[in-house]
């Protein structure tokens, strides 16, 4: 858990805290209240006259003043009472003339209710907005948990190509004089998609898997190597989300010849079609892909585990 999340967590249990104090001082409240005397404003006025009122103090408020002090008779027996603001005036003349000590404050020294009330909306809203960040960003980790990990990886091949030999690309053979000189068919489509793979699952590359000294691979179709791919990815539970590739030759063109390796590839790796996305560039007559010795691919594989 980062700072961030420590200081949300603290803050929330503050405002529940605050809340508590806060449910408490106003119960003790009305518990003090209840403990001393509440005369109406003429019982009150009748104890001043009859000289029965020892102390008073008025605590100020926006409309009505609270009084609150402590009888002369009965001795040591407190009362409080509410009056209008326009009274006050009358009042403290009438305490003053029986001689009665007045005192006129603003909000009583040490009773922060009054702070709290004004306060508290305040930080229970901070207390429940942060309460929600908390459980939005705890579902938001467990949703990513549920989407698993992304990983992706790069795959490149190239072959040299010779008279005579079929070209091969993507698993279907197109119609041309050249094709690649390779142990296996020399599909650089299907061998970079398998790199690819392979890299975004950590397991190290073609070569290690399909060595081309090893006489079983000769001649191989590509494609077995690509389901090969797949399993090793199953057995680390990881699905294929996308691939990507671009194939580069001079000749001849491959658009009209992407719906069927699509077909081809995505059958071999068990995925739908729509996961497969290829493309075709030339080298611009460049180096040895551009003068048609040599056929190039890129691919990117992108994986989720499941
Ligand atoms: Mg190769």
């Amino acid at each position: 858990m980062n700072s961030s999340s420590n200081t949300k967590t603290l803050l929330f249990w503050l405002s529940l805290v605050f809340l508590g104090i806060l449910l408490w001082k106003l119960v003790s409240a009305n518990g003090d209240r209840a403990r001393g005397d509440e005369p109406s404003y003429s019982e009150f006025i009748a104890k001043v006259d009859a000289g029965d009122i020892k102390e008073v103090v008025f605590y100020l408020s926006p409309n009505s003043y609270e009084v609150q002090g402590e009888y002369a008779r009965p001795a040591n027996r407190k009362f409080h009472l509410t009056v209008p603001k326009e009274a006050a005036p009358t009042l403290m003349g009438q305490l003053r003339e029986k001689g009665v000590p007045i005192k006129v404050t603003g909000i009583r020294s040490g009773d922060w209710v009054p702070i709290l009330l004004n306060a508290a909306p305040l930080i229970l809203l901070v207390g429940f907005c942060l309460f929600l960040m908390r459980q939005m960003q705890s579902r938001g980790r467990a949703a990513l948990g549920r989407l698993g990990t992304t990983r992706s990886g790069i795959g490149y091949d190239l072959h040299r190509l010779e008279e005579g030999r079929p070209l091969i690309v993507g698993g279907i053979e197109l119609p041309f004089h050249k094709g690649p000189v390779g142990h296996s068919d020399g599909d650089v489509l299907a061998h970079a998609v398998c790199d690819a793979l392979l890299g975004a699952a950590g397991l190290g590359d073609i070569g290690t898997h399909f060595p081309d000294s090893d006489p079983k691979w000769k001649g191989a179709n590509s494609l077995l190597f690509l389901e090969h791919a797949k399993k090793l990815l199953e057995e680390k539970k990881l699905a294929i989300e996308h691939v990507d590739a671009v194939v580069i030759l001079e000749k001849p063109k491959l658009g009209p010849h992407f719906p069927k390796m699509r077909e081809a590839l995505a059958k071999s790796l068990g995925v739908p079609v729509e996961k497969i996305h290829l493309k075709a560039k030339t080298n611009e007559g460049v180096d040895a892909v551009g003068r048609g010795e040599a056929i190039a691919a890129h691919a990117v594989a992108t994986l989720v585990s499941r």
